[in-house]
């Protein structure tokens, strides 16, 4: 059972259609239970993935702030060999990355063969908080979607398998979590009066993400909405999500590495006959 919800192509997408609340028919213990057997698996494919080198995989996590992004990461990779797994945090551009295109800083963190690279934030960033602040104009930032497509879709056409997850939450929600944090001197540090300022402006980003999940959901790098309000669902609903779409690959993976073998055993033959 899937529990994102994959949009349907040329859908446009209102997310109040989509419950924040959802959990899948499972009860917390239940989830937590699955999430422990997702992640095994999960650490299991990563590991096939990266000795057999044939593909890489991109996640791009997105969602507003609070939405989740590094929960997400610290839990549903856990149990992952951090040797394989590259993490990208984006922020503010710097001076010299805004010296050059977008995709520009994005580009140089994509995954090699064998690695999982996970984004948090990314270039969606520059058709969201961009759009928003209007910090290019209009035109610019129109055309961006378009080329966003190009580029996501050449990286596919390069083996790298994508996935992106909008992390959905109720805007109540936020309010509470950014309450909770006040309320916890050890969880103050995550806070910033420019959470409280952003929030001001939630009905512009759901626009705006609106138009990025209705614009870039295209067959070689779909965008799924991850039910979010409770933590733990949102890590089943990922880790399932991401079992599901490396499982198909094992079959190509494994027999690569029989070749792999193979070959090591004959070289190692063909050393130890002629001491
Ligand atoms: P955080 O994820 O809380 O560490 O915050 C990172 C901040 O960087 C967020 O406020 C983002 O909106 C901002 N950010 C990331 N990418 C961009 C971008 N391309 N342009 C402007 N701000 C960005
Ligand atoms: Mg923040």
């Amino acid at each position: 059972m899937a529990y994102t919800f994959k949009i349907q192509p040329a859908e446009k997408v209102r997310l109040k259609h989509y419950d924040p609340e959802h959990t899948g028919g499972l009860t917390r213990e239940q989830g937590e239970a699955k999430l422990a057997v997702l992640s095994k698996e999960l650490d299991v494919l990563q590991e096939e993935l990266y000795a057999a080198g044939l593909d890489s995989v991109l996640v791009i996590l997105q969602g507003m702030d609070t939405s989740g992004k590094d929960g997400a990461i610290r839990h549903v990779f856990e149990p992952c060999n951090p040797q394989g797994i590259n993490v990208t945090s984006f922020k503010v551009p710097t001076a010299e990355e805004l010296g050059h295109d977008f995709l520009w800083r994005i580009h140089q963190q994509t995954p090699e063969r064998g690695m999982i690279g996970v984004f948090n934030r990314s270039h969606y960033e520059d058709v969201l908080v961009v759009r928003v602040h209007e910090l290019v104009s209009k035109k610019v930032w129109r055309a961006r979607y378009e080329q966003i497509n190009h580029f996501e879709s050449m990286l596919a056409q390069n083996r790298t398998l994508i996935f992106k997850f909008y992390l959905h939450i109720s805007r109540e929600e936020q309010e509470q979590r950014l309450l909770a944090r006040e309320q916890d001197v050890a969880k103050a540090w995550k806070l910033s009066v420019g959470d409280w300022k952003e929030r001001a402006y939630w009905d512009r980003y759901i626009e705006a993400y609106e138009d990025a999940l209705s614009l870039c959901n295209t067959e070689a790098a779909p965008w799924q909405i991850v039910p979010a309000n409770a933590k733990w669902f949102r890590n089943v609903a990922i880790a399932q999500a991401l079992v599901d779409g490396l499982r198909p690959r094992r079959k190509k993976w494994q027999a690569r590495l029989a070749e792999i073998s193979t070959a090591r055993l004959a070289e190692l033959k063909v050393y130890r006959d002629s001491l």
